[in-house]
């Protein structure tokens, strides 16, 4: 039997945050009342004049350049025709010959060590049309607060062999639009948008097969399940010695399928033509050098110098760069240590990772909104790795730490919990409960080894777990076993 293999280009729409609209000075802020925020411009009223938003220019060449795009000095908008309710001029402002970000790409991780790049064929700016509402009884509802609010395309090329490097390929640019700060990335509402192209050719064939494109894919998860259907699907039809049809279908999250539009959903003829209304877009090297020196350290190299500069494992530093604050707050735990090592740079990811990460799923919040010093963590590893309090103390005291923004610090030497290793006081203490548990050892002289864990006990609870279990262990076993 032939074996398949899928390719895929993705085309993702970003939700561009700035202030106003792309090309009026309306506010382009999401979730206002319905039709609040419109203008002359944006309404497509005839003779109004649309004017380029300098920060939308701004945002698309920082996108440009951090996923490796050329930029073009002197690029043109076009119009985009096509006749629907939501869309009052009867076109779309866009780039279509000539778009300002090119032939670029971006490296996706397949594994800890192994790296892909997927190239970008375009970015391009757009504007939004406004969104019908048809889910309402009364009849459908248009609202144009969204009409002319800033988009850019990002299309990547062929380059995509599977649903989870799709998926890949998908948050890496998320996160370079996060950490750039100029998207929410918000999937669910419509921030960030993914038409799915898939089409399959037998392995070893170097001709691209008939594409599909995948519409009305609104979460990650949805883009990977859609892309696999339609995989497997498309095989399929050419086992059974069908044919593939260009068209664009629809995925269906209830029956988890993609069906064809109905042909009246895709007008597909939408007449391109120049932009008169707008000038050309000239991009001075003086911007683009300023923008250049604006954009941050971006997910994967800084993933990479975690690795290098905490030595961290790859898994904690790829925890902590999916979300910039939190990269950000290990590097701020990290900087206030008292002892700076590899085993405190590490016990600070450990005590992120469960401690701290476990409240921030519990409560839904980021670290940011957290408001726990990371001088505090630093303390309490600081503590933790010259074993002067048990890892038992740490985390009793840890919830009094949040709640009272108190320091760890203060608490642990206020209450005198630094743990006793002192081993002739631990001695006494030993002896006294040997003494009074004579039962108990004859259990354990006869083999009954887990009564060790007994004695263990009855010493920390008399100690309150200020005891250092490891000391507390070595001289119990001197005791019980010699
Ligand atoms: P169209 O003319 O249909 O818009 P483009 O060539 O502009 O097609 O490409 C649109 C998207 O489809 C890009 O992301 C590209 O990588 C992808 N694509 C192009 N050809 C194929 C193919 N044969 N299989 C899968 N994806 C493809
Ligand atoms: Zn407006
Ligand atoms: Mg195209």
């Amino acid at each position: 039997m032939i074996e398949f293999e899928p390719v895929i280009g993705l085309e993702v729409h970003a939700q561009l945050l700035t202030n106003s609209k792309a090309f009026c000075s309306c506010s382009a802020e999401y979730g206002a009342l319905p039709n609040t925020q419109t203008c002359p411009v944006c309404l497509g009223h005839p003779g109004a004049l649309p004017v380029l938003n300098e920060n939308l220019l701004n945002f698309i060449i920082k996108m440009g350049i951090a996923t490796n795009c050329k930029i073009r000095e002197i690029s043109t908008f076009a119009r985009k025709n096509y006749f629907y309710p939501d869309l009052p001029k009867g076109y779309q402002i866009t780039q279509y010959e000539d778009p300002i970000c090119y032939d670029g790409f971006i490296e996706i991780e397949l594994s800890e060590t192994e790296r892909k790049r997927i190239g970008i064929i375009r970015i391009h700016m757009e504007e939004d049309a406004g969104k019908s509402i048809h889910d309402l009884d009364i009849d459908t509802l248009v609202d144009l607060n969204r009409s002319g609010v800033p988009l850019i395309e990002i299309v990547s090329e062929p380059d995509i062999r599977s649903a989870q490097e799709a998926y890949k390929y998908l948050t890496s640019i998320k996160q370079i639009l996060l950490y750039l700060g100029i998207c929410t990335g918000n999937m669910e509402e419509g921030a960030l948008r993914c038409d799915a192209n898939i089409s399959v050719r037998p392995i070893g064939n170097s001709k691209f097969g008939t594409k599909t494109e995948v519409k009305n894919l609104n979460s990650f998860r949805n883009v990977e399940k859609a892309i696999e259907y339609e995989i497997q699907r498309q095989i399929e039809v050419i086992r059974n010695g069908g044919n593939i049809h260009q068209e664009t279908r629809l995925w269906d999250a209830a029956s988890q399928t993609t069906r064809p539009m109905r042909s009246k959903e895709f007008a597909h003829d939408y007449r391109y033509f120049p932009e008169p209304d707008l000038v050309k877009v000239k991009v001075s090297n003086e911007r683009l050098d300023s923008i250049r020196s604006s954009i941050p350290e971006l997910p994967l190299a800084r993933k990479q110098r975690l690795i290098d500069q905490y030595g961290i494992p790859h898994y904690d530093a790829s925890i902590f760069v999916e979300d910039h604050n939190l990269a950000d707050y290990y590097e701020h735990c990290c900087s206030y240590l008292a002892v700076k090592s590899q085993k405190t740079f590490k016990l600070v990811s450990n005590w992120l990772m469960t401690e701290v990460m476990r409240i921030l799923s519990e409560r839904k919040i980021d670290i940011n909104e957290l408001g726990l010093n990371p001088k505090f963590v630093a303390e309490i590893v600081d503590y933790l790795s010259e074993d002067k309090i048990s890892s038992r103390i740490a985390k009793d005291i840890f919830p009094e730490v949040l709640q009272n923004n108190m320091s760890p610090a203060k608490i642990i030497e206020e209450r005198s919990l630094v743990q006793i290793s002192d081993s002739s006081a631990l001695e006494t203490l030993i002896d006294e409960v040997l003494a009074n548990n004579q039962d108990s050892i004859e259990k354990y002289k006869s083999g009954r080894k887990n009564v060790f864990g007994f004695f263990v006990g009855q010493v920390m609870e008399k100690m309150k777990g200020k005891a250092n279990p490891k000391l507390v262990t070595e001289i119990l076993r001197k005791k019980l076993d010699d």
